[in-house]
Protein backbone atom coordinates (compact mmCIF):
# COMPACT_ATOMS: atom_id res chain seq x y z
CA UNK A 1 0.00 0.00 0.00
CA UNK A 2 1.13 3.47 -0.89
CA UNK A 3 2.71 5.48 2.22
CA UNK A 4 0.25 7.75 4.06
CA UNK A 5 0.48 11.50 2.35
CA UNK A 6 3.01 13.76 4.74
CA UNK A 7 2.87 17.62 4.76
CA UNK A 8 4.69 20.66 6.28
CA UNK A 9 2.80 22.89 8.38
CA UNK A 10 3.99 26.85 8.57
CA UNK A 11 5.44 26.24 11.79
CA UNK A 12 7.87 23.30 9.84
CA UNK A 13 6.17 20.58 12.11
CA UNK A 14 5.00 17.45 10.01
CA UNK A 15 1.42 16.55 9.23
CA UNK A 16 0.59 13.04 8.52
CA UNK A 17 -2.89 12.59 6.48
CA UNK A 18 -4.79 9.41 7.50
CA UNK A 19 -7.39 9.90 5.41
CA UNK A 20 -7.17 7.80 2.03
CA UNK A 21 -8.36 9.65 -0.89
CA UNK A 22 -10.45 6.56 -2.82
CA UNK A 23 -8.58 5.63 -6.28
CA UNK A 24 -11.06 6.19 -9.81
CA UNK A 25 -12.29 3.16 -10.25
CA UNK A 26 -10.68 0.24 -12.07
CA UNK A 27 -10.87 0.13 -15.96
CA UNK A 28 -9.43 -3.11 -17.81
CA UNK A 29 -10.50 -5.82 -19.64
CA UNK A 30 -11.10 -9.59 -18.77
CA UNK A 31 -11.14 -12.78 -20.63
CA UNK A 32 -11.79 -16.51 -19.97
CA UNK A 33 -8.85 -18.61 -20.72
CA UNK A 34 -8.44 -23.01 -21.37
CA UNK A 35 -8.53 -24.98 -18.28
CA UNK A 36 -5.18 -24.64 -16.61
CA UNK A 37 -3.06 -27.87 -17.13
CA UNK A 38 -1.67 -28.10 -13.99
CA UNK A 39 -4.49 -27.51 -11.61
CA UNK A 40 -7.46 -27.98 -13.85
CA UNK A 41 -10.36 -25.39 -13.78
CA UNK A 42 -11.39 -22.41 -15.60
CA UNK A 43 -9.25 -19.59 -15.65
CA UNK A 44 -9.68 -15.66 -15.98
CA UNK A 45 -7.31 -13.00 -17.26
CA UNK A 46 -8.02 -9.68 -16.10
CA UNK A 47 -6.38 -6.36 -17.28
CA UNK A 48 -6.02 -3.44 -14.97
CA UNK A 49 -5.05 -0.21 -16.76
CA UNK A 50 -2.22 0.74 -14.01
CA UNK A 51 -0.47 4.39 -14.10
CA UNK A 52 2.71 2.39 -15.16
CA UNK A 53 0.43 0.54 -18.37
CA UNK A 54 -1.54 -2.03 -18.23
CA UNK A 55 -0.96 -5.19 -15.92
CA UNK A 56 -2.24 -8.96 -16.96
CA UNK A 57 -3.04 -11.44 -14.05
CA UNK A 58 -4.21 -14.83 -14.56
CA UNK A 59 -6.58 -15.74 -11.69
CA UNK A 60 -7.77 -19.37 -11.02
CA UNK A 61 -11.22 -19.55 -10.51
CA UNK A 62 -12.94 -22.24 -8.19
CA UNK A 63 -17.08 -21.89 -7.99
CA UNK A 64 -19.01 -22.55 -5.04
CA UNK A 65 -22.70 -22.29 -4.04
CA UNK A 66 -21.76 -19.06 -2.45
CA UNK A 67 -19.12 -17.57 -4.40
CA UNK A 68 -16.07 -17.41 -6.57
CA UNK A 69 -12.63 -18.41 -5.30
CA UNK A 70 -10.17 -16.10 -7.45
CA UNK A 71 -6.65 -17.26 -6.59
CA UNK A 72 -3.36 -16.96 -7.82
CA UNK A 73 0.67 -18.07 -6.68
CA UNK A 74 3.20 -15.43 -6.80
CA UNK A 75 6.72 -16.00 -6.29
CA UNK A 76 5.55 -18.94 -3.90
CA UNK A 77 2.82 -16.87 -2.05
CA UNK A 78 -0.59 -17.60 -2.54
CA UNK A 79 -3.30 -15.11 -2.61
CA UNK A 80 -6.73 -15.41 -2.80
CA UNK A 81 -9.90 -13.25 -2.93
CA UNK A 82 -13.63 -14.15 -2.40
CA UNK A 83 -16.24 -12.52 -4.38
CA UNK A 84 -19.99 -13.36 -3.09
CA UNK A 85 -22.85 -14.74 -4.77
CA UNK A 86 -24.97 -11.88 -4.18
CA UNK A 87 -25.98 -8.86 -5.20
CA UNK A 88 -23.21 -6.44 -6.33
CA UNK A 89 -20.96 -8.67 -5.96
CA UNK A 90 -18.96 -8.03 -3.11
CA UNK A 91 -15.26 -9.13 -3.37
CA UNK A 92 -13.16 -9.28 -0.04
CA UNK A 93 -9.64 -7.59 -1.62
CA UNK A 94 -8.20 -4.77 0.14
CA UNK A 95 -8.88 -2.27 -2.98
CA UNK A 96 -12.57 -3.31 -2.54
CA UNK A 97 -12.97 -1.89 0.68
CA UNK A 98 -12.37 1.69 -0.76
CA UNK A 99 -14.45 1.25 -3.53
CA UNK A 100 -17.79 0.08 -2.15
CA UNK A 101 -17.23 -3.64 -2.78
CA UNK A 102 -16.52 -2.76 -6.81
CA UNK A 103 -12.85 -3.89 -7.35
CA UNK A 104 -11.25 -4.98 -10.62
CA UNK A 105 -12.37 -9.48 -9.14
CA UNK A 106 -15.78 -8.32 -8.97
CA UNK A 107 -16.67 -6.34 -12.34
CA UNK A 108 -14.25 -8.51 -14.29
CA UNK A 109 -15.92 -11.75 -12.56
CA UNK A 110 -19.33 -10.59 -13.17
CA UNK A 111 -18.66 -9.07 -16.86
CA UNK A 112 -16.58 -12.83 -17.33
CA UNK A 113 -19.77 -14.73 -16.12
CA UNK A 114 -22.26 -12.71 -18.39
CA UNK A 115 -20.36 -14.31 -21.26
CA UNK A 116 -21.17 -17.32 -20.35
CA UNK A 117 -24.56 -19.98 -21.71
CA UNK A 118 -27.08 -20.05 -19.02
ZN1 LIG B 1 -11.48 -7.64 -5.28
Amino acid sequence: MAPLPVYRRKDGSLRVNHRRIAKPEAHGGCKWLSDCPIFGGPRLSITSNTKSGPVIRVYHVDAWPYGWNLWYVTRGRFVSYFVRRQSGFPCDCPDSRSRAGRCKHSRALRAALATLPH
